[in-house]
């Protein structure tokens, strides 16, 4: 289980997913986005330590 801080490419939003898979190859993430309200792409900036 990692957390993954996310930003959302349409508004900016920043925000953390958890996962129990490394995203850390992605170049980005489609998923939803609870601003936008839809899905949007998403940049990972970082991994958090739980
Ligand atoms: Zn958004």
């Amino acid at each position: 289980m990692a957390r993954w801080v996310l930003k959302c490419l349409e508004c900016g939003e920043e925000w953390l997913l958890e996962v129990s898979y490394d995203i850390s190859e992605m170049d980005r993430i489609y998923h939803y986005c609870s601003k936008c309200g839809k899905n949007t792409f998403h940049k990972i900036l970082r991994m958090e330590p739980l």
